[in-house]
């Protein structure tokens, strides 16, 4: 499993963090974040974990974000914040993505910023600001390849008409899902298309299910079934009866008396 950690920067009342017209930072990192993790989920073999207050309610402190991360064992971090120059309107603009500066981690960061970043500028159709290095908590505390993206100006005239828009908002957060799944190598999860006459395993309780599941990844885990798609198709409600049954006695008779 391949671990991607996020967060949205700040909380919804996180003072300091609008645009000139009180519009929250936290509002358009969310749709971002959102737009990415649902994306993401398209992918094989992934897990993600979500380090800020989805409801926006409470600004989660970043050293509880990034100890989360390392004690989870992300294998990336992905911070989404928009930018600001002095809080009032004007008419600078533009996308850029930041990395920690003079750390061992910084070849990989500087990878998968340059991997994110290009999507992320390409969604917003703004000017190209460019990979930057700052010394910011989340890239600095962080165990794993990490990276900041600033996605444009909240106190941009330029800037904000695109961040006023959902569609591009969540353009945004594809775009860096797809550089996310870039950097990783990840394969996107195929169209299940169930096959006329067959029977799927679908228990009547999620208990049964989880039961069979740990059975299965047990038995993959030992050895004893050598393909790991098994747990993948009954995790996705994809395995027939008839190969859930069969599977049953391979184990059964594969396990050492
Ligand atoms: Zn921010």
């Amino acid at each position: 499993m391949i671990k991607v950690a996020w967060s949205a920067g700040h909380g919804m009342n996180t003072s300091g963090k609008r645009t000139p017209d009180d519009e929250r930072e936290w509002s358009f990192n969310n749709q971002v974040v959102h737009a990415a993790m649902a994306y993401l989920a398209k992918y094989e073999g992934v897990q993600q974990l979500r380090l800020d207050d989805p409801s926006g309610k409470t600004d989660v402190p970043l050293m509880t974000r990034t100890n989360k991360a390392n004690e989870w064992q992300a294998d990336v971090y992905i911070s989404c914040h928009h930018n600001a120059l002095s809080g009032v309107w004007g008419a600078h603009s533009g996308v850029e993505t930041y990395v920690m500066v003079n750390l061992e981690e910084n070849s990989t960061s500087l990878k998968l910023a340059s991997t994110i970043h290009p999507h992320a500028v390409k969604a917003m159709g703004l000017s190209d600001r460019g990979i930057k290095f700052a010394n910011f908590h989340e890239l600095r505390e962080t165990n794993m390849p990490a990276v900041l993206v600033e996605g444009g100006f909240m106190d941009s005239r330029i800037d904000i008409m695109k961040m006023r828009d959902g569609q591009i908002l969540q353009s945004q957060g594809v775009g860096i899902a797809r550089g996310v799944a870039e950097y990783l190598n990840l394969k996107l999860i195929e169209d299940f298309k169930p096959i006329e006459g067959v029977r799927y395993l679908k228990p009547s309780t999620s208990t049964l299910m989880n039961e069979f599941i740990t059975l299965l990844q047990n038995a993959t885990n030992e050895g004893i079934l050598g393909d790991s798609k098994w747990v993948a198709l009954a995790k996705n409600r994809q395995l027939s009866l008839d190969d859930a049954l069969c599977l049953l006695a391979t184990i059964e008779n594969r396990k050492q008396p």
